[in-house]
């Protein structure tokens, strides 16, 4: 099923919580909804879902307009950071839930239940624990439990509101492997709600970016995170370095340091901010005449396969963080307060063409 929203409008009172969001959802496709705290995407995806009303705007389901729809005629699967599980009925009859609740006309017969629901416990994996009660899993297995609720009444959207934000970063881990995979079994057509960027990109085949109640950017995992569309996204996707300058007719000067921009041929004496990624820094040992930005090693944690550094310039005192391959790190034997000069294989320039 596609989704898409159309100039959708949410006030809580005097504070927008979505401002005019036009966005599509390809069928089959598992789409991520990313921002911070607060951004919208709870309402976005409550709005979807016929939870919640928007002011004003359209959903449409396969091209038709749902807005008049109720929640139960939309087909849409939920699961929630708190999980919604019944203590008191087993595993087996939470799975079972959805279909038992079916009108007469529609409900299974009770072999086609137990046959349903065996599937869709091995389908998550978790087959053995058909017999036990919620507060006897853990919560990954819980949230397991919950999708395979959700998924037993064969929705035709799964509506996802970060399911794993409750666990722990290695189990986060896992189970958001596994969710991809689930997805490409049963390509369902899903929106994932997260405020973690690592999870966003790892998992999703679209990603919105969402900022105040506004879609920032919408692309593949790839072009979100190596064309950024705003500095807004620039930041929220990763560790960034910012170096303030000024910008003139493709050369922007920083410091005591100046770089081709040739993006910004045509930009006359403004005001720019070059966006570097941590790993984009080429580091060397300083010599004099070397080319680049000249910077101290203030700090350096060298744990696995990379080497962070804490640098910073001699020239206008801004911090800078680098990673380098340990191996190279060790190579080079640099030690903490060493002279270094760094180069920015790939850089991003912002120009606010107001702040001459
Ligand atoms: P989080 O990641 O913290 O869940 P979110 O991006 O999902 O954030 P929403 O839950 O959509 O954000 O909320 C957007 C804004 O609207 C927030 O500032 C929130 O306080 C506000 N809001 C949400 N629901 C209501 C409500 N029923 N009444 C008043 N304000 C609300």
């Amino acid at each position: 099923m596609t989704i898409e929203v159309r100039n959708i409008h949410k006030q809580f009172g005097a504070f927008t919580a979505l401002n005019n969001v036009s966005l599509s959802f390809p069928a089959g496709e598992l789409t991520a909804l990313l921002g911070p705290s607060g951004c919208g995407k709870t309402t976005l995806l409550r709005i979807i879902a016929g939870l919640e009303h928007p002011d004003s705007g359209q959903v449409l389901l396969d091209a038709q307009d749902a807005s008049a729809r109720h929640v139960r005629e939309r087909q849409v699967g939920f699961v929630f950071q708190h999980y919604a599980l019944f203590k008191h009925m087993t595993v087996f009859e939470n799975v079972a839930f959805g279909l038992r609740v079916k009108s007469r006309s529609e409900r299974p017969s009770e072999e086609q239940i137990r046959r349903k629901v065996k599937d869709l416990l091995e389908l998550v994996q978790l087959d053995w624990l058909a017999d036990r009660y919620p507060p006897q899993l853990s919560g990954g297995q819980r949230q397991r439990i919950a999708l395979a609720r959700a998924l037993a009444v064969e929705p035709r959207v799964l509506l996802l509101d970060e399911p794993f934000g409750a666990l722990d970063a290695k189990v986060r881990k896992e189970l958001r492997r596994w969710l991809r995979r689930l997805h490409d079994d049963l390509h369902v057509t899903s929106i994932f709600v997260t405020h973690d960027q690592e999870e966003a990109l790892e998992v999703a085949d679209q990603v919105v970016l969402m900022n105040k109640g506004n879609v920032e950017q919408i692309g593949s995992p790839a072009e979100v995170y190596n064309h950024p569309a705003s500095p807004f996204v620039y930041g929220f996707l990763g560790n960034v370095n910012m170096f303030h300058g000024r910008v003139h007719e493709g050369v922007m000067a920083t410091g005591d340091v100046s770089f081709d921009v040739p993006d910004h041929d045509g930009v006359q004496d403004s005001k720019g901010i070059a966006y570097v990624r941590p790993h984009d820094l080429e580091i060397d040992r300083y010599t004099p005449g070397a080319e680049g930005i000249v910077v101290k090693l203030r700090r350096a944690h060298a744990i696995g396969p990379l080497a962070q550094l804490d640098l910073e310039r001699t020239d206008n005192a801004e911090l800078i963080e680098a990673v380098m391959s340990n191996e190279r790190f060790s190579h080079l034997h640099l030690k903490e307060g060493e002279t270094l000069v760094v180069r920015p294989k790939r850089l991003h320039v912002f120009v606010d063409p107001a702040e001459v």
